[in-house]
């Protein structure tokens, strides 16, 4: 395994955009320092509304090829982060994309939602046992705010974790490998708050202002662990946002979503490890998700 770089993060995420809404910053600096940055993507986002109109024919109401044109605005965006691994778990199109919880797409044959949680999380086991990831990046079990794909994709990722560290699992796969740290993506409750003030006094433009509960991932700041400060990429994370154009419209620091509700762009990311040790010293946050960690 000596040909691997010595810091190795995976980061598994539900739909394209995810990752650069929640970990861009976090991606662009890693990469930049030479550290290998995989993004494993498990649906397409075939069930996302679209912004431009221009573009509104792709909708999956009318000719359904959204997903397809979100693999390019995926590509664009790890262009504009400096990630050049990034793969659809089993491939492009092989889970569809779920829809809102409570429609009647869960329950659609192929739907990410839909799909035995060890049978996805076996193809997740062999791009972990070849990547061989010190550090794991998902959501908590609710997804951050309760979309089936986000909460499948929390699920397949614990559960692959736990079946690539054990040598009895499917062995042809790969050999075993333990990651090391686990995280949930996070963002404490009074960065939030000061965020969101700061969008009401600016007059952004946007029709309306998103509640504090629409943001993914908002806890209370004694759970945080970890802030990766990614200033210096917060030009790289806005404009990977902006490559995923059919699913995000950027103004500035903020941006807004489908439902023209504006929300501030975090650009320090933060984290809260649930497996591993903290490489920080007790009572104090991590600046690094490889703290601690042999590479
Ligand atoms: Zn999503």
């Amino acid at each position: 395994m000596t040909d691997l770089p010595g810091r190795r993060l995976l980061l598994v995420h539900a739909h394209p955009d995810d990752e650069s809404i929640n970990n861009g910053a976090t991606m662009a600096r890693y990469a930049a320092e030479g550290a290998q940055v995989t993004l494993v993507t498990c649906t397409l986002g075939e069930e996302g509304e679209v912004i431009p109109p221009a573009l509104a024919h792709l909708a999956p109401d009318r000719e359904d090829r959204l997903g397809d044109h979100r693999v390019g605005e995926l590509a664009a965006a790890m262009k504009e982060l400096g990630v050049t691994d990034h793969r659809f778990l089993g491939g492009p199109g092989r889970f569809r994309d779920s829809g809102m919880m409570g429609v009647e797409q869960n329950h659609r044959a192929g739907a990410f939602w839909n799909t035995p949680v060890d049978d996805a999380a076996a193809l997740l086991v062999e791009v972990i046992r070849s990547v061989r990831p010190q550090v794991l990046v998902t959501y908590d079990p609710d997804g951050g705010y309760g979309h089936p794909d986000h909460i499948q994709a929390h699920r397949v990722a614990t559960r692959a974790a736990e079946l690539a560290a054990d040598p009895a699992f499917r062995p042809e796969l790969g050999p075993a490998h333990e990651i090391a740290k686990i995280y949930w993506n996070r963002v404490p409750r009074t960065v939030a708050e000061a965020a969101f003030a700061r969008l009401r006094a600016a007059d952004a433009g946007f029709p309306g202002i998103a509640a504090i509960d629409d943001v993914p991932g908002v806890v209370d700041d004694a759970l945080i662990t970890t802030e990766i400060d990614g200033t210096d990429y917060a030009e790289r994370k806005t404009a990977a946002m902006r490559a995923h154009a059919t699913q995000i419209a950027v103004e500035g620091p903020y941006f807004a979503l489908s439902n023209d509700l504006g929300q501030p762009v975090f650009t320090t990311e933060y984290y809260e490890l649930v497996r591993g040790a903290s490489g920080a010293p007790a009572g104090t946050r991590e600046d690094d998700l490889f703290a601690g960690v042999e590479s």
